[in-house]
């Protein structure tokens, strides 16, 4: 049974931009799916609408799981500036009514998902882009979210700590057991990542085609 169910999902902006047309999507269990597609087929609104930051104009969006706990990552790192990197990621778990000290294990275990342990006292405008991401990350995953949602989260990094990241990121996914929908355009960062592909279009987004991507087999 899937997470969710996009059924002939459109939306039609205000100003008469169709931004979706007729998107059937499954989000399976476990699974590391990617949105691939160029700039303005829709693949941010997806996400906006699973988050339930917008909703569709037509169709509609099915959640089977009674638990659908999310965490969202942007592309522009949004930490606050005026907190440390401990109490950026204790935030959503503050906001679940966590005191510090209850929040402590699972903020550092975060922290060292996404490989910034002992960055807790630091300021987001003493991190790197990498890092500062990283904490973005780390603060996503704090309530153990049964979904993820990551919005171009590297693209605007260098290419080599986009690499090391998108490495990272492999190994994560492994010790996670979340579902991630992953929104690129980067047909490397898709294929290296993800389960499954589903490629977009623009004018009006939409689905185009979907592509399973194989396990990588193990050397003999
Ligand atoms: P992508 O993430 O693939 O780049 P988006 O989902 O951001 O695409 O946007 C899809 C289309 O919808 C684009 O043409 C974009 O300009 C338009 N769009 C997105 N958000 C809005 C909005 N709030 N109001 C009007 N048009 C929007
Ligand atoms: P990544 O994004 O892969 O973590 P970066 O290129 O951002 O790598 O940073 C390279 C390394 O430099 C980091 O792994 C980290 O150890 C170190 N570094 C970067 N910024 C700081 C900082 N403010 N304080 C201490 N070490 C830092």
């Amino acid at each position: 049974e899937p997470l969710a169910r996009l059924a002939q999902v459109g939306k039609t902006f205000q100003n008469g931009v169709e931004a979706l047309r007729a998107v059937d999507l499954e989000i399976r269990r476990g699974e590391f799916l990617s949105l691939l597609g160029p700039s303005g087929c829709g693949k941010s609104t997806i996400l906006r609408l699973l988050a339930g930051l917008a909703n569709p104009s037509l169709g509609r969006i099915d959640w089977p799981a009674t638990e659908h706990d999310l965490g969202f990552v942007f592309q522009e790192p949004t930490l606050m500036p005026w907190a440390n990197v401990f109490d950026n990621v204790w935030l959503p778990l503050r906001l679940q009514g966590q005191s510090r000290a209850t929040a402590r294990p699972r903020v550092e275990e975060a922290l060292a998902q996404v490989g910034l342990s002992g960055f807790d006292r630091a300021y987001p405008r003493e991190l790197s882009g990498g890092m500062k991401m990283r904490a973005s990350i780390a603060r996503a995953l704090a309530t153990r979210p049964a979904l993820l949602l990551m919005d171009e989260p590297f693209a605007a990094l260098d290419e080599i700590t986009r690499m090391k990241l998108n490495d990272d990121l492999v190994a994560l996914k492994c010790e996670l057991n979340a579902t991630v929908v992953f929104v690129t355009h980067s047909v490397f960062e898709s294929v290296y990542l993800s389960d499954r592909i589903v490629v977009m279009a623009p004018r009006p987004g939409r689905v185009v085609a979907e592509v399973a991507v194989p396990a990588p087999q193990p050397r003999n």
